[in-house]
């Protein structure tokens, strides 16, 4: 699947996504956009909580939504803030990212200046602990 076809409709639908964070305690606005390997595009957002520690991130729930949707496998996953620095999934995000994505697939960061960086799944989180691991 040519990724480069599905950025700017991937980051049009992080930005969206974004806009509805919340986060009124970070204040760290965070959006999220997945192509599923079915050409789905799937967006979740940051979803802060009063107990600090229930806070979901962009991109988990942007993965939970597609499993919802009833989809397991992801081509590319594309980060939206409007952070000057460019904003890499967190450990947690990483985790789960690795759990349906493969080692070689497409991790996006973007902000409102339009600066871009990518990572593959294997470069963030290397020697994953994964379902293969359970065998
Ligand atoms: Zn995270």
């Amino acid at each position: 699947m040519n990724i480069t076809a599905h950025e700017s409709a991937l980051i049009v639908r992080a930005k969206t996504a974004y806009q509805n964070a919340y986060a009124p305690y970070s204040n760290f606005h965070v959006g999220a956009a997945a192509l599923t390997k079915n050409g789905n595009i799937v967006s979740g957002c940051n979803v802060e909580n009063a107990s600090y520690g229930l806070t979901v991130c962009a991109e988990r729930n942007c993965i939970a939504q597609a499993v919802i949707n009833g989809e397991q496998q992801f081509e590319t996953l594309v980060i939206y803030t409007e952070q000057e620095k460019l904003t890499p999934p967190c450990g947690a995000c990483r985790q789960v990212i690795v759990e349906f994505f493969q080692p070689q697939a497409t991790i996006m960061a973007v902000n409102h200046l339009a600066d871009k960086k990518t990572w593959t799944v294997e470069e963030l989180l290397p020697n994953a602990f994964t379902p293969k691991d359970l065998i």
